[in-house]
């Protein structure tokens, strides 16, 4: 999942049909169809008394990390309301044979989690170590709680994703994974986990996290472990993708102009929007900053340009931001909002002191800047008009220059 175009090509489109395919898979998924055991390889070997350690080749990723992480873990639980199914990758740090610690961001995992502690009963979780990539993807989209990712992934397959049920609970797991761990998270149960680096690279604190008991493994015979390395390519744009999809179909919902977004690398999948739209009216870019700001608490800077910026060239949109930006008039600054809580500039590391862990709800404050890097609409003659040469888009040099060519520089004739 390192590339764009890999990504693209697992899902059978161009690069730049990318995000409306994901999206049209977000809004239509269709429902998992069930097998039976004998029909999934991910059962085909079934340990009830299983040692994670022993079993899986988990690695230690980074120079400071605290023990070995599984971080290509497809964490898939039930709400316990609804029985819908949520998916998230969370990042597990093995601590013994039977027992891993989680950390779960504020979101559906979390909620379904707090769900059952308040009424003092374990959550069942079963976690998926191996699957296709469009199964990976579909577990990153950004969609309201009770839209099963896994319809998704089937949506992106265009055809039902086969499930089965876990040996040890009720959690459908997709059938033909390599490995499955099946637990449950355990209520009232804290233990340290980390540092560990995250995709931010840096390390995110020691902390007290929730407890995954293990109740049993399936694999398949000869199974493959996946593990993301963190902060390289896989881990940004696993999370940047389903996250640009959703983002856009967000503003295009309230602004039919918004063009195209791309959460820059730079940014770290994340933080940093560039957003492209083709400009109406001179207070349109602001809105646009704001709406972006709301889409996901994530997003820290967004840079609006104009639809003559290509979004996935950041040298383009420093560009635009160097010639049709004054930082007077056109920055926008939010105090005091909700950030990633990995990011290290946040209160998590400023306020409190060295070694002192602000509660939940006082971590990842962070400000908000926008930044309009548009023209004016209506301007004079050709001073916001880009400088281009006629046709520098539609050669290619490789084709039309021979080596000892002679070329006749009146008339542009080519002879050998
Ligand atoms: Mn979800």
């Amino acid at each position: 999942m390192s590339q764009r175009s890999w990504i693209a090509e697992a899902m059978g489109v161009g690069e730049k049909d990318l995000l409306k395919r994901f999206r049209e898979a977000a809004d239509q998924p269709l429902k998992c169809q069930e097998v039976e055991a004998s029909q999934a390889p991910c059962q085909e070997v079934i340990l009830k008394q299983a040692d994670v350690l022993r079993l899986l080749p988990i690695p230690t990723h980074s120079e400071h990390d605290n023990g070995p992480y599984i971080t290509a873990g497809l964490v898939i639980a039930r709400n316990p309301t609804t029985g819908i199914q949520n998916v998230s990758i969370n990042r597990i740090q093995v601590h013994s044979g039977n027992r891993m610690a989680i950390l779960m961001l504020p979101r559906h995992l979390l909620a379904f989690y707090k769900e059952a502690e308040s009424r003092q009963q374990a959550l069942d979780v079963a976690v998926v170590i191996g699957v296709d990539p469009l199964t990976l993807l579909a577990s990153q989209a950004v969609v309201p709680i009770d839209h099963d990712e896994l319809e998704i992934a089937g949506a992106l397959h265009g055809r039902p994703l086969p499930v089965v049920k876990c040996q040890t609970n009720e959690v459908r797991v997709p059938a033909s994974s390599e490995i499955v761990i099946e637990g449950r998270l355990l209520p009232s149960v804290r233990e340290l986990e980390g540092p560990f680096g995250e995709f931010p690279r840096y390390y995110s604190a020691r902390e007290h996290r929730e407890v995954i008991q293990v109740d049993a493994i399936t694999h398949r015979k000869s199974p493959i472990y996946h593990t993301i390395v963190p902060a390289e390519m896989e881990h940004l744009l696993l999370g940047s993708i389903p996250r640009e999809a959703t983002i856009l179909a967000h503003l295009q919902r309230s602004f039919s102009n918004v063009i195209d977004v791309h959460l820059s690398i730079g940014g770290v999948g994340r933080y940093h929007l560039f957003v492209k739209i083709r400009k109406i009216h001179e207070g349109q870019p602001k809105n646009v900053i704001c709406a972006a700001f709301g889409a996901h608490y994530d997003i820290k800077q967004v840079v609006v340009v104009d639809d003559d910026v290509e979004v996935h060239d950041p040298r383009q949109v420093e560009w635009a931001v160097a010639t049709r930006f004054q930082a007077d008039r056109d920055l926008v600054i939010i105090q005091g909002a909700q950030g990633s809580v990995l990011d290290p500039s946040t209160t998590v590391g400023q306020d409190f002191g060295p070694g002192v862990v602000p509660p939940a709800h006082m971590q990842g404050i962070s400000a908000k800047m926008g930044l309009d890097a548009t023209r004016p609409v209506v301007y004079h003659e050709h001073v916001f008009t880009r400088v281009r040469v006629p046709g520098e888009l539609e050669v290619d040099p490789e084709t039309v220059v021979q080596s000892n060519a002679r070329i006749d520089w009146h008339t542009g004739a080519v002879s050998a």
